[in-house]
């Protein structure tokens, strides 16, 4: 047998090899939505490709075969590092490998024919045009989940693609303690009918002087600018290519400008984390988020728990109204506070409030759940849409573009994803419930002060990157699963208080 060393340097060095392509992908990806030219499409398209074949012959070959046999054989005589590194390879390698070559090519066709047909029927809406293509898709990802196998239900593989080690069984039990809770407290609020002026947020704010506020925002919060970028796109992002190159975008409105300061805030929360990872990680997969939902608890914990707080209003409106003086001069804490946290049902997931956004969530869940179990059938989609739209948000959508057509995912096959947006929402609170047992969080957000706060969350999660899985990180930091209790009494007490509700 070959030296067993040998093994893991020729592993390391495809696995950094792969890293470096994956970095120049990202770089076509960041250059084409910040301002690259239209007309330089289709030789951008062909260079990923290009990098993507390669990335795949680099990754699916008899050499990577074998030594993924020999690694996996032997995982008890690797370090940690490696031994997660081959772990979470072979996952990837599998996942690439165990469905035919011919089914994979025809279910990307059908995906971007998919897409395409998605697109036409949501501004038509016209769920009928959409309908066959959404129940190939589904029936593609059911024959996957046996190409690839899984434990108990089907669904689990897909959201184990998104949140390493999540469960249907875990899932339900969350969703139904916030079916419960927050289903009421909505109900609560809508009965009060609170009137909250949000006239102001819409008046005109400059641009250049909204981007330098985002700047001042992000350099308080902790994110490093020097080994960072700030650019604006369409639907703001961000991109870690590097602990030492971390990008983010926002987009300004002139009639809007909480839109661009949250999601300034709200992408701060990822690039910091993305910043933070321990060096000796760079250059490897490991460099990453451990799991979307553990990133957007990252992204929610700044925008939410902390910027969108009293207490951080309390410091950060005077320093607002010495950049804008004159559109703000009338405006108090207590009311910016309630009028970016006015609840109010709504239609569409993107534009939802913080309370709201979790029950569109839910309501996504429970249909792809029944989809993949075949409980629910694709052609009752649009009426089961609808049910559940009144049930938990007491509201009907007038057609199918504002109700079941609205999102992209199930058109690209995403099934899984969405759920991890309402696990950020509960990890931030869990987390944001235990650090403030170490720190005081209103006296440090008066101040306008992050230091404690960023170190807290550099020390216990974005050090350890990749490197520690969901599951065992919340347990690690809090000493218990993830427990939707901390979520549901964080939106009680907020929304309780905003509300004035008994
Ligand atoms: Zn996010």
């Amino acid at each position: 047998m070959q030296n067993f060393n040998d093994v893991i340097e020729r592993f390391r060095e495809t696995e950094s090899k792969l890293k470096s392509l994956s970095y120049a992908t990202s770089m076509l990806f960041w250059d084409a939505s910040t301002g690259a030219p239209k007309s330089g499409a289709d030789a951008r398209s062909q260079a990923v490709g290009v990098l993507s074949g390669l990335g795949y012959q680099m990754l699916v070959n008899q050499q990577m075969a074998s030594d993924l046999d020999t690694l996996m054989a032997n995982l008890d005589a690797l370090d940690e590092m490696n031994r997660v590194l081959v772990k979470d390879t072979k996952k990837e390698y599998d996942k690439l490998t165990k469905i035919p070559m011919d089914d994979y090519q025809k279910y990307n066709m059908l995906i971007s024919k998919s897409s395409m047909v998605w697109e036409d029927a949501k501004a038509d809406s016209d769920f009928e045009s959409f309908k066959p293509y959404l129940t190939q898709v589904i029936d593609y990802l059911l024959k996957f989940a046996d190409y690839r196998g899984y434990e108990g239900h089907p669904y689990n593989l897909y959201i184990g693609d998104y949140e390493d080690g999540m469960t249907v069984e875990q899932l339900n039990v969350f969703f139904d303690e916030l079916r419960e809770r927050i289903v009421p407290l909505l109900k609560k609020i809508s009965d009060k009918n609170k009137v909250i002026d949000t006239e102001f947020l819409s008046r005109k704010f400059e641009v250049n002087l909204q981007d330098q506020v985002s700047r001042e925002l992000l350099t308080q919060m902790g994110f490093d600018l020097e080994k960072g970028q700030l650019k604006e796109s369409v639907h703001p992002f961000t991109m870690g290519v590097d602990i030492d190159d971390v990008r983010l975008t926002t987009h300004y409105y002139e009639d809007d400008f909480a839109s661009a300061l949250f999601s300034t805030a709200h992408e701060g929360g990822h690039a910091i984390y993305e910043q933070n990872f321990d060096r000796k990680l760079q250059g490897t997969s490991l460099a990453s988020g451990t799991s979307n939902g553990i990133h957007e608890s990252q992204s929610r914990i700044y925008e939410n728990n902390f910027c969108k707080s009293e207490a951080f209003l309390n410091y950060f409106l005077p320093k607002l109204k010495s950049v804008f003086p004159e559109q703000l001069s009338d405006v108090t804490t207590k009311h910016f506070y309630e009028a970016i946290n006015r609840v109010e049902p709504s239609l569409i997931r993107i534009e939802a409030d913080e309370l709201t956004y979790s029950l569109h969530i839910m309501i996504r869940y429970e249909i792809e759940l029944g989809l993949i179990d075949g409980s629910i059938k694709v052609a009752d989609l649009p009426k089961v849409w609808n049910e559940k739209v009144k049930a938990y948000l007491g509201i009907t959508p007038p057609d199918d573009r504002r109700g079941v057509l609205q999102d992209v995912h199930w058109s690209e096959g995403l099934f899984g994803y969405f759920p991890t947006y309402a696990l950020g929402s509960a990890y931030a609170a869990q987390l944001a419930h235990y650090m403030s047992k170490e720190i005081n969080l209103e006296a440090c957000l008066s101040k306008g002060d992050f230091k404690e706060i960023t170190k807290w969350l550099n020390e216990k999660v974005h050090v350890h990157g990749a490197l520690v899985k969901p599951n065992a990180l919340i347990e690690k930091i809090t000493g218990e699963r993830l427990n939707s209790k901390y979520y549901c009494d964080y939106l009680e007490a907020k929304y309780a208080k905003l509300y004035e509700l008994d």
